[in-house]
């Protein structure tokens, strides 16, 4: 478990944007334990492993606060349609014929394109069965995640997609009990009702008082996507959605609000007072045709705001770097081209989504004693800079670098990507596997 990776830079995304690039970096049980001279590196060669990357530049993995592994399957199959009818039509029919493979499979596309793309922590809202199988593909590869089966009481848009409001309640409660803290307490439970307009009150109130039987447990859900949802949810509670969700009591530093783009001043403030995390997903509000946050307000606020692809289907990608270059570029027409500049946003999609998961202690940066959750870039293309200053390293990861450029991926102290490749997945076999299962899942839904 002892190794010594040689880097060309460190990007740190400490609290001081360093750059660091004449250090190499000890990792000893899965920490980083410290930073040598690269010129030391022979000294502990007999002791440790010794990785020279020194053609690639190292960076704390991404965080990303919004996905759903449950729809992988689904790409590409519920594309050009507005919310509320991507959800009747396509979304909730598919999930509802999720078998405990189909989902694992589901789940292994979805990690192994995450990690493979620089992705080492996720919180990923499940749909409403079978979510053991989601866990248990969550631990075999290593992923960090907060993770919960989505939990769905009523649901006027495709009634048969629904459940019991005392079993969603238990069964959620029984999944945390099981899986939170699990593989070394790189597993978390995230309670995940999935929005006002799925969700009795009850169920909404009952699944936050639950959140807090588990220290660090978290509480994810939708809100203020679309402007025909937030009609529905006027007319079903009378207030705008997080007017609803604070006179219900669901709001705090645990809760995580995907989305929130329609929100007015008072709902602003109170995302600020309660210290709400908001997630940012800025590929699925153009594609579903949503809206634009308005990100650098929240920022100015002080509200939390991180990054996530949210679901293949609606996306239909989890590469991380098209959603900081969309976080950047969908700002300027309106707030102007200086505002959300590169190192900006890069925060956003590691320290800051640490921080949203109460986990900036371990991860979301490349610092002595943190977890070592990192990435290897490679900076060197005839399609990124020319140049490698400070500034022009985080131009070219925001803004000219993909998920191929990803070439080497750890999580605390284990490689799960080497060379652009999973070591935890055989890409060809879970492609196979997953077409058998999205095939027998289409036909179940034909029935
Ligand atoms: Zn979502």
């Amino acid at each position: 478990m002892k190794k010594i990776i040689i880097p060309k830079e460190i990007v740190t995304v400490n609290e001081s944007n360093e750059i660091i690039r004449d250090k190499a970096v000890v990792i000893e049980e899965g920490i980083i334990k410290r930073f040598i001279p690269k010129e030391d590196v022979k000294e502990y060669s007999d002791e440790f492993e010794v990785f020279d990357l020194s053609e690639l530049t190292l960076l704390p993995g991404f965080v990303q606060t919004h996905v759903h592994l449950c729809q992988t399957l689904f790409r590409g199959l519920a594309d050009d349609l507005e919310l509320l009818d991507w959800l009747r039509k396509k979304i909730f029919p598919f999930e509802h014929r999720h078998n405990a493979e189909s989902l694992r499979f589901s789940a292994a596309l979805g990690i192994h394109e995450l990690q493979t793309g620089g992705t080492t922590t996720i919180l990923d809202m499940g749909t409403i069965n079978h979510h053991r199988s989601v866990f248990e593909e969550l631990i075999k590869a290593d992923m960090r995640a907060v993770s919960g089966k989505c939990m769905t009481d009523m649901n006027d848009l495709y009634p048969d997609f629904k459940e019991d409001t005392k079993k969603s309640l238990q069964t959620s409660y029984e999944l945390s009990e099981e899986f939170h803290g699990a593989n070394g307490g790189k597993i978390r439970y995230g309670f995940a009702p999935r929005f006002v307009l799925s969700c009795t009150e009850d169920l909404m109130i009952e699944a936050y008082q639950m959140t807090q039987d588990f220290e660090g447990a978290f509480y994810h859900t939708h809100s203020s996507e679309n402007k025909g949802e937030i009609a529905v949810v006027k007319k079903m509670t009378g207030k705008e959605n997080i007017e609803y969700f604070d006179s219900i009591g669901v709001l705090g530093e645990n809760t995580v609000l995907a989305h929130s783009i329609h929100t007015n001043e008072k709902e602003i403030e109170i995302l600020k007072e309660r210290k709400v995390r908001v997630a940012h997903c800025p590929s699925t509000n153009l594609k579903l045709g949503s809206g634009i946050a308005n990100i650098p307000r929240y920022l100015n606020e002080g509200i939390s705001v991180s990054i996530g692809a949210d679901g293949p289907p609606c996306n239909n990608s989890l590469s991380m770097f098209e959603e900081m270059r969309a976080a950047a570029l969908i700002q300027k027409p309106i707030h102007g081209p200086t505002s959300m500049d590169a190192l900006t946003v890069l925060r956003l999609a590691t320290i800051e989504g640490a921080k949203a998961l109460h986990l900036e202690k371990e991860i979301g940066s490349v610092e002595e004693g943190k977890k070592a959750d990192l990435i290897l870039l490679d900076l060197n293309g005839s399609d990124k800079s020319l140049l490698d200053d400070d500034e022009n390293i985080y131009s070219d990861i925001v803004y000219a670098s993909n998920k191929r450029d990803v070439k080497d991926v750890m999580i605390e102290g284990r490689w799960v990507a080497r060379d652009g490749k999973s070591t935890v997945y055989d890409e060809k076999e879970i492609v196979a596997k997953g077409r058998e299962e999205l095939l027998k899942l289409l036909a179940r839904a034909k029935t």
